[in-house]
C-alpha cells in the first residue's frame, strides 16, 4: 500500500515580520520626551505666575494700606473748603479710589461742588459697604485692608462725619485699588506658558525624532544583518562604533557569535566528513575481508580465522565510533542527566590506570604513578572514568621514545584533588592548544596509536567536565611533552555511596 506522507502545513507567520505589539523606540522617546518637557514647562509656568500674582498682590496690599493711612490723616487734618477737590486730590496722588461713604452706601465725598452727585454716584455701593462694614467688626483701630470679591484691594477705615449736629455719625472712608492689572499680567503670563507648551511639544516632536533615528538606525541595520546572517551567510560584518559604545558593543557580540557559528558550522560539516570517511574505512575492510574469506580462505582454516578476526575487530572499530558519536550528542543535547555520587577517586584512578597494564606488559610502556589514597570527590563515576581513560590514552598515544607516562592525583593547595597525567612526547603547538578541544579534532600529521581513538576523546572529555564544571586544562611544551589536568572538587568520604 501506498501512503502519501504530509507535509506538515508551515507554521503560520513564522517568516512574517514580528507583529508590531510593542510600541516603537520612537514612540516611546517621543512620548517619554514631550510628556517630560509637558511636565517641566507647565509646571514652571504655573508655578512663576502663582508665586507672581501672590507677590503683586502683598505688593498691592501693603502699598494701600500705607496710602490708606496717609490718607486718612491727611483727611482728619484736612479743614478747609472744597473738601471734594481734596479728596479727588489724594486720589491722584496716591494712584487710588477715595470715596467717604454712608453706612447706606451713599457717596459722601467727593460730589460736584453744587452738592449734586458726581460721576461716582453712578456707582452702587451699597453692597460694598455692607461689606466693610461687616468687616469692621474685627477691625482694630477702626481700620481694616481686605480683597473684595469685586476684585479690588481695599482699604476701609471709619471716620465721624459732623454735619448733623454735635454727636456726628459714622462714615466710611473707601479707598481701593482693582486688582485688574495682577490678573491681566498672569493670565498673559499663562497664555505664554501654554504657547511655550506647544513650542516644546513641536521641539521635542524633532528632537525624538532624530534621536530616534539615530538610535534605531544601527538597530534595523544590524537587524536585517543577523537575518542575512541566519539564512547562512557568514560574511556580514556588524558595524556600532559610529553609533556608541553600546552599539559598538552589540555589534561585536554579533560579529563573536558570526565567528562561532561559522566555526561550529565547519566543525559539523568537517565532522560529518571526518565520520563518514571513518565509518567507510572499517567496512570497505569488512567488505574485502568478507569477500575474501568467500573467494579465497573459505577452506583454509588458519587463513579464514585470521580474516574473520579482521571483521570482528573492524566491527567493534565502527561499535566504539557509533557510541562516541552518540555519547558526544547526548551529553551536547543535555539528554543525559549525570549521575552524581561520592566516590574514592584514588581507587577509581587506579582501576582505570590497571587497565592499560597489559601495555607495560606487551609494548614496555612505563607507567609511574602517584596517587594519594583515599581522595573522595562527587561526579559521575562512569562519566569521569572516560575522562581519565581517554586522558591517560592520549599520553600513551603521544608519549616519546622512552614510552613513559606520570599519573598523579594529589590534594592541592585549595584542598581541591588535582589529576593529573603527563606524557614525554612532542607537545603541542600552542596555535593547537585551543582547538584540540574540538570535535573531530587531529593533528595534521598520521600518528600509529598503541589505544585506538576515535578523534572525539577531547571533545567528550570537554563536554563530560563541562556539564560538571570543573576545570580542566593542558600545558605543553613542544618537544619535551604535555601535562592534561583535572581539577575535581573534594568530597567527604563519610557521605560515600556503598
Ligand atoms: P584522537 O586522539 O583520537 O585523535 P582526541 O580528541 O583524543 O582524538 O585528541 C585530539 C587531538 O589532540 C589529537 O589528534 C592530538 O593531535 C592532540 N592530542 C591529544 N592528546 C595529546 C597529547 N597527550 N600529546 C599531544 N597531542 C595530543
Amino acid at each position: 500500500m501506498e501512503e502519501k506522507a504530509e507535509m506538515p502545513k508551515k507554521h503560520k507567520g513564522a517568516k512574517k515580520t514580528y507583529r508590531r505589539s510593542n510600541p516603537s523606540i520612537y514612540f516611546l522617546l517621543w512620548a517619554t520626551f514631550s510628556a517630560f518637557s509637558l511636565f517641566i514647562v507647565l509646571l514652571f509656568g504655573f508655578t512663576q505666575s502663582a508665586m507672581m500674582r501672590n507677590s503683586y498682590k502683598s505688593q498691592i496690599a501693603s502699598d494701600l494700606a500705607e496710602n490708606g493711612k496717609a490718607i486718612r490723616r491727611s483727611l482728619l487734618e484736612y479743614n478747609g473748603p472744597f473738601y471734594s477737590a481734596y479728596v479727588r486730590y489724594q486720589a491722584q496722588l496716591y494712584n487710588v479710589g477715595v470715596y467717604i461713604l454712608d453706612p447706606d452706601g451713599t457717596v459722601i465725598f467727593p460730589v460736584e461742588e453744587d452738592g449734586s452727585e458726581d460721576f461716582a454716584g453712578q456707582f452702587d455701593f451699597s453692597e460694598k459697604v455692607e461689606r466693610l462694614i461687616d468687616k469692621m467688626q474685627s477691625a482694630e483701630n477702626g481700620e481694616i485692608l481686605y480683597e473684595d470679591p469685586s476684585g479690588e484691594y481695599v482699604y476701609g477705615a471709619e471716620m465721624r462725619a459732623y454735619d448733623e449736629g454735635e454727636e456726628g455719625r459714622t462714615v466710611y472712608l473707601y479707598v481701593f485699588k482693582p486688582l485688574q492689572l495682577v490678573r491681566d499680567v498672569v493670565a498673559e503670563m499663562n497664555v505664554r506658558t501654554l504657547l511655550l507648551a506647544i513650542f516644546v511639544l513641536v521641539l521635542s516632536f524633532a528632537v525624538s525624532s532624530a534621536i530616534s533615528g539615530a538610535l534605531t538606525k544601527p538597530i534595523a541595520e544590524m537587524t536585517e544583518k543577523a537575518k542575512q546572517l541566519a539564512r547562512g551567510d557568514f560574511s556580514v560584518d556588524f558595524h556600532g562604533k559610529a553609533y556608541g559604545g553600546e552599539m559598538e558593543q552589540l555589534a561585536a557580540t554579533l560579529n563573536f557569535a558570526r565567528d562561532e557559528i561559522s566555526r561550529s558550522d565547519r566543525m559539523q560539516k568537517e565532522l560529518i566528513a571526518n565520520v563518514s570517511h571513518d565509518f567507510k574505512t572499517p567496512l570497505t575492510m569488512i567488505k574485502a575481508y568478507a569477500s575474501m574469506i568467500q573467494e579465497i580462505s573459505g577452506d583454509n582454516p588458519e587463513k579464514r580465522a585470521k580474516h574473520t578476526q579482521v571483521i570482528i575487530d573492524e566491527a567493534d572499530r565502527l561499535t566504539s565510533l557509533v557510541n562516541d558519536v552518540l555519547d558526544l550528542s547526548k551529553m551536547r543535547a543535555g539528554i543525559e542527566v549525570l549521575q552524581l555520587s561520592v566516590f574514592d577517586l584514588s581507587a577509581y584512578t587506579q582501576q582505570v590506570l590497571d587497565k592499560f597494564g597489559y601495555l607495560s606488559e606487551k609494548d614496555g610502556y612505563t607507567f609511574a604513578a602517584d596517587i594519594e589514597k583515599g581522595l573522595f570527590t562527587r561526579a559521575d563515576p562512569v562519566k569521569i572514568g572516560e575522562v581519565l581513560y581517554n586522558l591517560i590514552g592520549n599520553a600513551v598515544n603521544y608519549t616519546g621514545e622512552d614510552k613513559k607516562v606520570t599519573v598523579s592525583l594529589r590534594r592541592d593547595a585549595d584542598g581541591n584533588i588535582r589529576f593529573s597525567v603527563t606524557d614525554t612526547g612532542k607537545g603541542i603547538r600552542p596555535e593547537e592548544i585551543s582547538t584540540i578541544w574540538d570535535r573531530y579534532y587531529r593533528s595534521a600529521e598520521a600518528h600509529k596509536r598503541p589505544v585506538k581513538g576515535t578523534g572525539l576523546g577531547l571533545s567528550i572529555v570537554k563536554t563530560i567536565l563541562e556539564r560538571h564544571n570543573f576545570r580542566f586544562g593542558v600545558e605543553s611544551i613542544v618537544g619535551k611533552g604535555s601535562t592534561f589536568y583535572v581539577v575535581f572538587p573534594s568530597a567527604d568520604p563519610s557521605e560515600a555511596d556503598e
